[in-house]
């Protein structure tokens, strides 16, 4: 029996149910975009953590700056007293936004689940108004509060929360209001939460939250022009947007957010994953205006924004910044040879429905039948987990119907590893074609 078996067999007796799908492999050291477990075998990470390990994994810097903060201090958050670490890591996350009079406060928090939750706060606290209304289909997180909002777990979890509003997300390969072109179903999208505030808020919603391109939903990119639609609209009635790049933040879709993208400002961004380097933080990033709202004692964290942490953000940001040019724009030139190479697998196996995404946030939705788009759960969990495992590659699934393959490789990523990865795809989709 190998180490894995020992570990696994363990982990079988001693933990809860695992609580999530997971690969059955234990993981001992990973460095760039290889991952290595217990008994030595080498993996290619395409899922990098769900994003996080965005600049491959350990990138330069990050470790030292852990290491010699812990020497120093390790107890302590960013509420109890202050640290000098956390003011660069304030500096270095605001660094990220293009328009510093849009962006130009920050409050960390310790999980994406619990940046969007302060966001929500702020917003309330702001406009003083009560709903909160996110999209279908968006990923905010697991907690009591945004898990609520996880329409897989609706069922189980729900109700939702007073004063919380659903309304549709434009997925143009699955419009909610049927079969039309992208730019419609955005159209058909914006009315309907129009009517939303008008008819069932009845004018009382704070904010809306969603992400620019929906990640655990099945890398969902909207229409173009949607969010500049959505937030005429908002700005109607004084609702704030706030946008969740926690999985599409820095540089992840080619640009540094999503937003710069779509041609709209939020009011409120909410960074986590790519920005830590892999320790617990997010960044909640607002105007001034916005961010007086909030009063003393209205936050706290025992662990949060503590100075190792903050030291991890700092030099994950810096190293970002410094090498920003050829990130994003390997990000785009291997995002673009990605999707050729895609397609020519989309012209080749009939399981695939469509390929999609910006940048390198790219997903594979797969499907029984074209014309029917049912779903191909199991295949999609079967390769993930199984078939591209035991070549060598991580993919997640995701996606409402756990149909979507991630193709989510660090921004570091060479041409050689895309095309090992798609050969992987390749094959693993033959298999389970026949
Ligand atoms: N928002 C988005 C878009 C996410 O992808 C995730 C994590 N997958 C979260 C929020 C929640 O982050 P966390 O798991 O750190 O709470």
């Amino acid at each position: 029996m190998g180490r894995t078996e020992e570990i696994l067999k363990e982990l079988d007796e001693y933990l809860m149910t695992n609580l999530y799908p997971t690969h059955r492999i234990v993981v001992r050291e990973a460095r760039d975009i290889y991952v290595y477990d217990v008994d030595g075998n080498a993996y290619l990470d395409f899922m990098t953590v769900v994003t996080t390990a965005l600049l491959g994994h350990n990138p330069p810097g990050l470790a030292d700056a852990i290491t010699e903060t812990a020497k120093r201090l390790i107890a302590g958050n960013g509420y109890n007293w202050y640290t000098e670490e956390l003011l660069n890591a304030a500096k270095a996350v605001l660094s990220l936004f293009p328009d510093r009079n849009m962006y130009n406060k920050v409050h960390f928090k310790l999980s994406g689940s619990e940046g969007i939750e302060l966001a929500l706060k702020i917003a309330k606290r702001y406009t003083k108004n009560t709903y909160v209304m996110y999209l279908m289909g968006g990923y905010h997180g697991r907690t009591y509060l945004t898990g609520s909002y996880h329409g897989m777990r609706r069922k189980e979890y729900g109700p939702l929360p007073p004063g919380t509003l659903i309304a549709p997300f434009p997925y143009p390969y699955r419009c909610p209001f049927g079969d039309m072109p992208p730019e419609e179903c955005g159209k058909a999208a914006v009315e309907t939460i129009e009517y939303y505030i008008n008819y069932v808020a009845i004018k009382d919603v704070c904010c809306l939250v969603t992400e620019p391109i929906q990640g655990v939903g099945g890398i969902v990119v909207p229409p173009k022009d949607f969010f500049e639609r959505l937030k005429r609209v908002l700005d109607t009635y004084g609702i704030l947007l706030i946008f969740d790049e926690v999985q599409s933040g820095m540089g992840r879709t080619g640009t540094t957010w999503a937003f710069e993208q779509f041609n709209v400002k939020p009011d409120i961004v909410v960074a986590a994953k790519g920005m830590t380097g892999g320790l617990p933080a997010s960044a909640v990033v607002t105007r001034k205006e916005i961010a007086s709202a909030m009063q003393l004692n209205d936050e706290h964290s025992t662990f949060g924004a503590s100075a190792l942490i903050m030291a991890a953000v700092k030099a994950t940001v810096d190293y970002y910044n410094m090498h920003k040019e050829e990130l994003l724009s390997n990000a785009k030139r291997m995002g673009e040879y990605a999707m050729k190479r895609l397609m020519e697998l989309y012209d080749k196996h009939p399981l695939i429905g469509e390929v999609r995404g910006l940048g390198l946030m790219i997903g594979i939705e797969l499907v029984k039948n074209r014309k029917t788009k049912e779903p191909a759960t199991k295949e999609t969990s079967d390769i993930c987990l199984n078939r591209a495992l035991k070549r060598g590659v991580l993919f997640v699934t995701s996606g409402w119907n756990g149909n979507v393959i991630r193709f989510a490789p660090p921004l570091t990523v060479k041409q050689e590893h895309i095309d090992k990865a798609i050969d992987v795809l390749d094959k693993s989709l033959g298999e389970v074609e026949r």
